[in-house]
């Protein structure tokens, strides 16, 4: 057996439908007694909800969340904090929302609870990122990652499989990836490989039924699952990918997941034989060709040109994609890279 070693997270999390209504007893629990709520406000009913289960604890309400956190708005939101005396942000919505709290905590040192309602992970994770003009900083700091994690798939019930498609496979992807990224480990495998077992199974249930509440919390699940396993391991040549793409052209975060993840997978292939084989046996056939076709299953757009990648954009792409993915599984050169993205572009099947 492979020597490693295995860093773990501090935190703590409550599943289950419903449990979003335990928000004011874990702020109790933690011993805080001044929160700013921070939501991103798809659904003001949950908002006032929230504010009612945290009575006299919550003093104050943002609901501008935008995507990326631009300095600007996170500007703004530490300013409530400071202004309202806040002790802790309780924070609800999708990775943009989660993104926020974080920028409080890393400047105000409080801590966060966070109420996912999307797929991304961010919550499990100690990254934050800041958008300045056109340019995206991230970092890693322990201040950043939430106490508390509150998973209510009540709160997934409304979000469009339009959205919810692209999301899950951004999950997936955390999961893959945790396969072979820089900090795998035995643990985070098992966690990863139960992740691709839950997301490819319920993914297309809950895809065919989204308002089927059994179905909403096993995908919730799986990308819980998925999102530890990012915050240990870490990422390589799918993220960085994708985040070259969205940093050049804006393309949206979960479809461009959906499109690059096969293509990704398939490159590291060679290098990585018995997560590979792993992979291909949960998924019930060849890795790369299966997510492909979950891909398809879940109605997910299967070229970058059709989310927007201008064809004469990819030797800048390529260039940067072989520079930032040095360090992946299987280096990458300019001209594999070129490669890759031509067959993203067309929506090509993985060969
Ligand atoms: P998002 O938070 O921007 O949400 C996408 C859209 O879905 C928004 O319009 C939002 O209002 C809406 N929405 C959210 N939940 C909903 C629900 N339940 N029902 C209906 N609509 C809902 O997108 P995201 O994909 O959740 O997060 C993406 C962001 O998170 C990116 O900025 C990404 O960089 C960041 N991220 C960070 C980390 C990290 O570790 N720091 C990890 C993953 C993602």
């Amino acid at each position: 057996m492979n020597p490693f070693e295995y860093d773990a997270l501090p935190g703590r999390v409550v599943f289950g439908a419903g449990r979003r209504h335990e928000v004011g007893a874990e702020a109790q629990r933690l011993g805080v007694r001044r929160i700013l709520l921070i939501a991103d406000g798809h659904d003001l009913t949950f908002v006032d909800e929230v504010v009612k289960c945290l009575g006299d604890l919550c003093v104050g309400v943002f609901t501008d969340v935008v995507q990326h956190v631009p300095l600007e708005q996170a500007k703004h939101v530490r300013d409530l904090a400071t202004a309202s005396r806040a002790t802790a942000t309780v924070t609800l919505g999708g990775g943009s929302a989660t993104g926020f709290g974080k920028a409080v905590s890393l400047t105000h040192a409080i801590p966060q609870i966070a109420i996912p309602t999307t797929y991304a992970g961010s919550e499990l994770t100690p990254i934050w990122g800041l958008t300045d003009g056109e340019h995206k900083k991230t970092g890693r700091d322990l201040v950043v990652l939430p106490k508390v994690v509150i998973y209510d798939p009540e709160l997934t019930l409304g979000l469009p499989v339009a959205i919810a498609g692209p999301s899950g496979m951004n999950a997936l992807a955390h999961a893959v990836e945790g396969l072979y990224g820089p900090g795998n480990n035995p643990l985070m495998t098992a966690l990863a490989l139960e992740s691709v077992s839950v997301l490819s199974t319920h993914l297309p249930l809950m895809s065919a039924s989204p308002s089927d509440l059994e179905e909403r919390s096993h995908v919730l699940y799986g990308a819980y699952l998925a999102g530890a396993v990012l915050a240990v391991v870490g990422t390589a040549l799918h993220h960085k990918t994708c985040h070259v793409l969205g940093g050049l052209y804006g393309l949206d975060h979960g479809k461009m997941n959906a499109v690059v993840l096969p293509h990704a997978l398939a490159f590291n292939a060679p290098a990585i034989p018995e997560a590979y084989d792993r992979l291909s046996t949960v998924l019930g056939g060849d890795a790369a060709q299966q997510l492909y076709d979950l891909a398809r299953t879940l109605g997910t757009p299967s070229s970058l040109a059709s989310i927007g990648m201008p064809r004469d954009g990819v030797a800048v792409a390529a260039a940067l994609i072989a520079h930032e993915a040095a360090a992946n599984v299987r280096p990458i050169s300019v001209e594999q890279a070129t490669t890759l993205l031509n067959d993203c572009l067309a929506g090509e099947r993985p060969g």
